[in-house]
């Protein structure tokens, strides 16, 4: 489902010597996997989730979404490849002046969906997050978490096979990371392979879920049923 093979990226310092943002990394992430992704501020996270969308090339290396060799896409491309991929941002990333519905329905509109569709689909994907009673709000009429919902919601609609959640429950508080993680959880229990990059050690060791930790641009860690971060390592 994801595979980087030994990918190395680096970012130019005006002359100055390059930033080794990841250093040939290479891992493997199967489908129907829960993966968390750690590391301290500057660790490379960010570089990781950029890459796996198509957002920044590695300098070497090769790295493979969906069976998509992601680096080797054409520009053009990359928006046809990025629809495969259902992402989720701290920042939640809704369209203000559009309703619950139709952030949602915006999703599938630009893939093509008929109205049809999107009347089926759009209340089917929001009761599964526990939204379907607040389709007519805007944004900035619900709580952080459902927010976050919202975005879940616009990420699962056209059934992807991987979801890569940057940061989500950075914005929100401890109640509602916990129902977001749960909600993702679930979502991966139905099939769908989730990514998740954080920085909260305490959800990490909750979930015991795979853990990835990076520092310095590479994997210092790699263990299936994570338990034991201290909570003020990052
Ligand atoms: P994280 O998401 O873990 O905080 P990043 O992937 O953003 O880490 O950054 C990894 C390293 O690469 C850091 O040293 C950062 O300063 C550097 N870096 C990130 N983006 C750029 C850029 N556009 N130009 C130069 N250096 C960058």
């Amino acid at each position: 489902m994801i595979k980087f093979d030994n990918v190395t990226k680096t970012y130019e310092n005006n002359g100055a010597a390059a930033t080794y943002a990841l250093n040939c990394v290479s891992l493997e992430v199967q489908k129907g996997e829960f993966v968390f992704v750690v590391g301290r501020s500057g660790a490379g996270k960010s570089t990781l989730s950029k890459l796996m969308i198509g957002e920044i090339k590695p300098t070497s290396g090769n790295l493979y979404v969906n069976g998509t060799c992601v680096n080797a896409l054409k520009r053009r491309q990359i928006p046809y490849f990025r629809r495969t991929v259902g992402m989720v941002f701290q920042d939640f990333r809704l369209l203000e002046n559009k309703t619950v519905f139709e952030n949602v329905a915006f999703a599938m509109d630009i893939i093509g969906a008929t109205r049809k569709q999107i009347r089926r689909k759009v209340p089917e994907v929001l009761s599964r997050v526990g939204l379907a009673n607040k389709s007519k709000r805007y944004p900035h009429q619900l709580s952080g978490g459902e927010q976050q919902r919202v975005a879940i919601a616009r990420a699962l609609v056209n059934n992807p096979g991987l979801i890569i959640a940057d940061e989500p429950t950075g914005n929100l508080d401890v109640q509602m990371s916990q129902e977001i993680i749960n909600m993702l959880d679930e979502i991966n229990r139905g099939g769908t392979t989730v990514l998740v990059v954080t920085h909260d050690l305490d959800m990490v060791n909750q979930m015991k879920k795979r853990v990835i930790e990076i520092e310095d641009g590479s994997i210092v860690r790699d263990e299936e049923r994570s338990g034991n971060f201290e909570s003020s390592f990052l």
